[in-house]
């Protein structure tokens, strides 16, 4: 697939194959780029700035609800590709083009919601006879630069609210599913003037790094892991950052939870996408005395998943990424056994895949969960009590989001305040988002938050204007 670049589809000399890691097919090839495209792309955005300032809310909303027609009309199509591309479920994959749907709509509406307010600079010291309001001003350029995992929903969730406050967007896909973007750039690009909406494919380290680093770019909204968003934040000089970044989330669960509800919470935000999900279960942390119970429970209900073929309706477990990164998840599993964990269920690799593994006793100076580990894997760490649990869940540089499940009042107070994250649930997993609301982690795990509205917030610039009327 070609880039699209001011308007115009852009090949390459230097190709890179996209694989569908469920059978290492070819899917499509995509170009790698160079700095000198990655440029171009730079321009042309710059050149689109006008077109598209000069157009009413009341357009640029229309143009976007029309938009969501398009990608509904073709989901059935989207979410094959993307389930090609990333080796999802394809049940998987019709929810992440739903909320994609959803993600657009949100911005299609906030569009019409972009203004300021005014400021009464007679509340300060000499402010007495001046009329002052603000306004909020696109940026210009943003830059979007996205990972591999939910590579539609996360990159509208940065060009749609970037759009629908006037700005323009280059688009850096992952170069492992890079595919199902593109196709949804078309999309944009026959509602928006040329140049509005450009992508440029290539590697990180060159074309992404050249976007960072570029003072004809006024933002970058960048999702992965923290290594590229510290080097990101380290570069990117005086333009607006935002960063979201990885997880490693606890799902607290105290003596007097619901078990069951725990365990579907579990089953959910540890295996969903095959565990690669910024905020998916990564430890759960657990009171002593249920965690043989829920131990049990927990094995009876991951024993019951999936895996297969992902285009397979009947598919609950598919691939991860690529071999190569279930490789990682393997030796990463087999060292906390060396160290004295225990397999409950799964710890096998077959290919790309890597079956739905509980692994028990596991210690926080365990790399599995000492660093984030992504794949389908539920390390349980057992806590004599609430207090334990809370140092437990608080002693890694992530902050993302956090589950808590327990009956009492008081301790899910507790928790929800004393635990460092940018979201915390009170009897639900952390692997839940409504695209409405403020998303965005503490610590290592971010910079800014996402949900439309906040993410307008991000890439617009307040402007006062005062009127002296003495
Ligand atoms: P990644 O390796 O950091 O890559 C993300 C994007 O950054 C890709 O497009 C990549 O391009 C690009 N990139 C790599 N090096 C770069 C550089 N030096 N300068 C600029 N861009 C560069 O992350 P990933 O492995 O794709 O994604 C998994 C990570 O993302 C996990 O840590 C996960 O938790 C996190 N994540 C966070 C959220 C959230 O909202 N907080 C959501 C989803 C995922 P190439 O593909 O060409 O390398």
């Amino acid at each position: 697939m070609d880039m699209l670049i001011g308007g115009k589809h852009i090949s390459g000399e230097d190709l890179s194959e996209v694989k569908n890691p469920y059978n290492n097919e070819v899917i499509d090839t995509i170009p790698i780029a160079h700095r000198q495209t990655a440029d171009l792309a730079i321009t042309e955005a710059n050149n689109a700035k006008e077109s598209l300032q000069e157009m009413s809310a009341f357009k640029v909303s229309n143009k976007l609800f029309n938009v969501v027609e398009k990608l509904k009309d073709n989901r059935e199509d989207f979410a094959h590709l993307l389930t090609l591309e990333v080796g999802k479920p394809i049940n998987e994959s019709l929810v992440e083009l739903d909320r994609s749907i959803e993600t657009l709509k949100l911005a299609a509406e906030e569009a019409k919601r972009i203004y300021g307010e005014s400021v009464p600079l007679d509340a300060g010291l000499n402010g007495k006879g001046f009329f002052a309001f603000t306004q909020r001003l696109p940026l210009g350029v943003v830059a979007a630069i996205t990972p591999f995992n939910y590579p539609l929903n996360l990159t509208i969730h940065k060009i749609a609210p970037a759009i629908a406050c006037k700005n323009t967007v280059i688009i850096k896909p992952p170069t492992e599913a890079p595919l199902t973007v593109m196709k949804f750039a078309e999309l944009l690009n026959e509602e928006f003037p040329d140049g509005v909406i450009n992508t440029v494919t290539g590697y990180g380290s060159e074309v992404g790094d050249y976007l960072v680093t570029s003072n004809q770019v006024n933002k970058i909204s960048f999702t992965g892991s923290v290594t590229t968003g510290l080097m990101i934040s380290q570069k990117a000089g005086m333009k607006k950052v935002t960063l979201e970044l990885g997880g490693n989330d606890p799902m607290v669960v105290l003596a007097d939870a619901n078990l069951d509800k725990a365990v579907k919470g579990v089953i959910n935000g540890a295996f969903l996408n095959a565990g690669q999900v910024c905020m998916g279960v990564k430890r759960i942390i657990i009171e002593n005395e249920v965690a043989d119970e829920f131990g049990q429970k927990l094995v009876t209900e991951t024993e019951k998943l999936v895996m297969g073929d992902p285009l397979d309706a009947k598919t609950t477990l598919g691939t991860l990424i690529s071999e190569k990164a279930a490789m990682q998840v393997e030796e990463t599993v087999n060292n906390a056994v060396n160290e004295g964990a225990e397999i409950l269920t799964g710890g096998v690799r077959e290919g790309a895949f890597y079956h739905a593994t509980v692994i028990d006793n596991v210690s926080m100076d365990m790399d599995l969960v000492a660093n984030e580990t992504f794949g389908p894997v539920a390390p349980i760490i057992r806590v004599g009590d609430v207090e334990e649990a809370i140092k437990v869940a608080n002693g890694t540089e992530y902050g993302l989001q956090a589950g808590v499940f327990t009956s009492d009042y008081a301790n899910a107070m507790k928790c929800a305040q004393e635990i460092e994250a940018g979201t915390v649930f009170i009897n639900k997993q952390s692997t839940f988002r409504t695209d409405n609301m403020p998303f965005g982690g503490f610590k290592n795990s971010g910079v800014g938050k996402e949900g439309i509205k906040y993410a307008v917030g991000e890439m617009t610039k307040t402007k006062l204007i005062g009127l002296n009327l003495r």
